[in-house]
């Protein structure tokens, strides 16, 4: 793959995930799925949609699962103050808030294992935050939705996240 199509597939692979995590916050505002069955009604949509395919909204669909439902609590301040609200028409702050407002009552449970080590790997998409590399410790701080490239200082490929 050369440059040119792996820069354009990284736009595109952030904007579905901006696409899904908007979309995944209407769904849950009309109050009548969970987290999870939104997630797959908003993949379903897009992928229906023609302009992604079935693999592509699996794939990014389960980045959006990890940020917004798995690391829910800590994301929110660090997520609602480093997305800028004029980047997308649809707002993705705006999208993230009302998912963390929707899921509140999930979020006792989720506090349980909100020490749970997620680990985050070079070339997959995420919100904004600072991810560690588990090799070195140089942060990386992201302010908006990122793919992951590799450890700026050893090239390594494996992080932790935080907010
Ligand atoms: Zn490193």
């Amino acid at each position: 793959m050369n440059d040119q199509n792996d820069k354009r597939e990284e736009q595109e692979e952030i904007g579905l995930y901006e696409k899904l995590a908007s979309r995944t916050a209407d769904l849950l505002e009309e109050g009548k799925k969970t987290f999870d069955e939104a997630l797959k009604k908003a993949k379903d949509e897009l992928a229906s949609a023609g302009d992604f395919s079935r693999e592509q909204t699996d794939k990014l669909g389960e980045f959006v699962r990890r940020d917004l439902k798995e690391n829910a609590e800590k994301a929110k301040d660090a997520v609602v103050k480093a997305v800028e609200p004029q980047r997308l028409a649809a707002g993705v702050q705006s999208a993230f808030s009302r998912i963390l407002t929707s899921t509140a009552e999930t979020l006792t449970e989720l506090a349980a294992k909100s020490e749970k080590h997620l680990e985050y790997k070079t070339g997959e998409v995420t919100s904004p935050g600072t991810l560690t590399c588990k090799e070195c410790e140089t942060e990386m701080h992201m302010t908006k939705t990122t793919r992951i490239p590799p450890c700026p200082k050893c090239h390594k490929t494996l992080f932790r996240k935080s907010y």
